[in-house]
C-alpha cells in the first residue's frame, strides 16, 4: 500500500533529511587515514541527538549502528567497528537515516579518502550521475520504470554493474515502505508516479559483476568478485512541478 504524503508531511521529512545531511558531511569531513568508522558513527549520533534526531537505523532489525559505512568492495551495510580505521585510498560509502517529529529521512553519500585511484572516482562520479539521472525521471505521470531503466542506461553504459539484492523504497512514517524502487527496470513500466509519493532512491553500482555476498555478520554485503562499489541516496518527493530532493537546499 502507497502512503501518500501531504505537503506539510513531506516539509517535516525535509527537516529530517536537512539533518541525515548535515550528518553525512560531518562524518565525509572527519573522515582521515586511520579514523576508525566507530569514531565516524559517534560523531554523526552525537549530531543527530543534539539537533533534537534519533538514529534510525540503530536497533532496526538489530542493527548496531547510526550509520553503515561500506568500504571498498562492500556495498551497503558495513557495521561501525572500532577495529576498522579509514585507510588512504579507500571508497567510502555512507549511509544515514534519522526518525524527527515521526518521519524518517534516509540518504548516502560516497567519498574517497586521501588519494584515490582514477577507477574509484569515475566509478563515484558515474553512480552520482545515475542519482541525478534517476531524478529527473521523478514527476507527476512517469512510472518507476523509467527511474530504475535511468539508472540502468547511465551505469551499464559505463561498463559498470546495477546491484540487484537491494533497492530503493518508499518512505515516511516507516524507514521502508511501499513501492519498491529498483535501479533497473524498462522506461514506460511499473507504477506510476503520483503527487505526493516519497521514495528514496539509492543506486549500488559496481565496477564488475552485480553480484553480491554477504558476510558472516548478516549485514556486510560485498561485491562477489572483489572489486569496488559506490552509493549515493537521496530521498525524493514527487509534486506537480516535479522532484523536490529532501534535505538538500535549492
Ligand atoms: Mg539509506
Ligand atoms: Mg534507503
Amino acid at each position: 500500500m502507497i502512503l501518500l504524503k501531504s505537503t506539510a508531511e513531506i516539509d517535516a521529512m525535509d527537516q529530517a533529511n536537512r539533518l541525515v545531511h548535515r550528518a553525512l558531511v560531518h562524518v565525509r569531513d572527519s573522515a582521515a587515514p586511520g579514523v576508525t568508522t566507530w569514531d565516524l558513527d559517534q560523531k554523526a549520533e552525537a549530531l543527530i541527538r543534539s539537533e533534537g534526531g534519533m538514529p534510525a537505523f540503530k536497533g532496526y532489525r538489530g542493527f548496531p549502528g547510526t550509520l553503515c559505512i561500506s568500504i571498498n568492495d562492500v556495498i551497503v551495510h558495513g557495521i561501525p567497528s572500532r577495529s576498522v580505521r579509514l585507510r588512504d585510498g579507500d571508497l567510502v560509502s555512507v549511509d544515514c537515516g534519522v526518525v524527527m517529529d515521526g518521519f524518517y529521512g534516509d540518504a548516502a553519500i560516497s567519498f574517497g579518502v586521501g588519494r584515490v585511484s582514477e577507477e574509484a572516482c569515475r566509478l563515484m562520479e558515474t553512480t552520482q550521475q545515475c542519482l541525478e539521472d534517476a531524478v529527473s525521471e521523478v514527476r507527476p505521470s512517469n512510472r518507476l520504470g523509467d527511474v530504475g531503466a535511468a539508472v540502468q542506461r547511465r551505469a551499464e553504459s559505463a561498463g559498470y554493474g546495477v546491484v540487484r539484492d537491494f533497492v530503493g523504497h518508499g518512505i515516511g512514517r516507516s524507514l521502508h515502505e511501499d513501492p519498491q524502487v529498483p535501479n533497473y527496470g524498462v522506461a514506460g513500466r511499473g507504477q506510476v508516479m503520483k503527487p505526493g509519493l516519497v521514495i528514496a532512491i539509492e543506486p549500488m553500482i559496481t565496477a564488475g559483476s552485480w553480484r553480491v555476498k554477504i558476510d558472516d555478520d548478516g549485514w556486510t554485503a560485498r561485491t562477489e568478485d572483489g572489486r569496488i562499489a559506490a552509493h549515493f541516496e537521496f530521498s525524493v518527493a514527487v509534486t506537480e512541478n516535479g522532484a523536490r530532493v529532501l534535505g538538500v537546499e535549492e
